[in-house]
């Protein structure tokens, strides 16, 4: 094994770490490395180029399809209603909205059915090609990193589940600081890497180059110049949101340590094994919870014609009439 770093810490620029794991979600060889100095986790070397991987093979490997089926658009409707929920106080009052990752662009068309101005950015071009011919999305193809705005051009920036696939979270997020208005809001939702309601071996991905908890989350954001809002997790816990006000004139952080958040990621992450997991209830708590669902999801099904109509259905409560 090797005991040096590919790249300094993304949020720290420390190079003490510990390895925290040694194998992905499959079973394969993937060396996930912790900061010592602020408990940054992140995948070291990165195993894949980010650049290719997103622009053809991303959903194919994650679902086994290029174009998103009605099942899973259905899915990311629910997912969307729920994402809007979280963040409608914080939408009001806005016009201009940019969402970074629009992916099937679920979400992007419920902002928009509800009035905002919404453009997207996605990488993937079969999903992001979709999302333009089925519901005449303003969508870019391709990553916010090679993308280009007038500064000041948004109001509220979106991104969920986009940041642990980039490689360079601080600039991503400096781009994103210089694209919002003054008083422009950001919004972000990673995974949690202190979530245990998945299985042990499932903690850490190929896919996911870094993996934040709500500390590194939060200073990595105040460290590109934002005020941190508030941030929440999703029920299960697996998921980490977070709100953040752009301050428009951000002072440089003179300490980007977070003291003892390497030892508690670390507690979590090795305590969290697969006896432990198993006689837990979360696992059957997750799968009981599933079963109601997918037979819900199999009667829904049978009235759906496209993906439209499957989003309008699924939107129509929320929507004004
Ligand atoms: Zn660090």
């Amino acid at each position: 094994m090797k005991d040096d770093l590919s790249r300094p810490c993304n949020l720290c620029n420390s190079t003490e770490f510990d390895v925290l794991s040694t194998r992905d979600r499959d079973g394969e060889y993937l060396r996930t490395v912790i900061c010592k100095n602020c408990g940054l986790v992140w995948s070291d070397p990165f195993p894949i180029n980010p650049s290719e991987y997103y622009q053809k093979n991303y959903r194919i490997l994650y679902k086994g399809t290029f174009e998103p089926k009605i099942k899973h658009i259905y899915r990311a409707a629910k997912t969307a209603l729920n994402r809007y929920q979280g963040l409608k106080d914080y939408l009001n009052g806005k016009q201009q909205v940019l969402e970074i990752g629009s992916g099937g662009g679920e979400f992007s068309y419920l902002l928009n059915k509800l009035g905002f101005s919404v453009k997207g950015i996605e990488p993937n071009e079969g999903y992001g090609n979709y999302s333009k011919s089925e519901y005449g999305l303003d969508v870019q193809i391709g990553f916010a990193q090679n993308t280009e705005f007038a500064p000041e051009s948004f109001d509220f920036i979106t991104t969920s589940h986009v940041l642990e696939h980039v490689d360079d979270p601080t600039l991503v997020l400096k781009k994103l600081h210089g694209w919002l208005n003054s008083d422009g809001i950001l919004a972000i939702e990673v995974p949690n890497v202190e979530a245990t309601c998945q299985s042990p071996k499932s903690t850490f991905h190929t896919a996911h180059l870094f993996n934040f908890n709500q500390a590194t989350l939060s200073l990595l954001v105040e460290k590109c110049g934002f005020t941190v809002i508030k941030t929440f997790f999703s029920s299960d816990k697996g998921n980490l949101s977070l709100v953040a006000r752009k301050n428009t004139s951000p002072s440089p952080l003179s300490n980007l340590t977070i003291a003892g958040n390497f030892e508690k990621i670390t507690t979590i992450v090795r305590k969290h094994t697969a006896l432990v997991h198993y006689f837990s209830l979360s696992p059957y708590i997750r799968l009981l919870n599933k079963i109601p669902r997918l037979l819900e999801e199999k009667k829904a099904m049978e009235n759906f014609a496209d993906a439209k109509s499957v989003l309008d259905s699924c939107y129509k409560k929320t929507l004004p009439h």
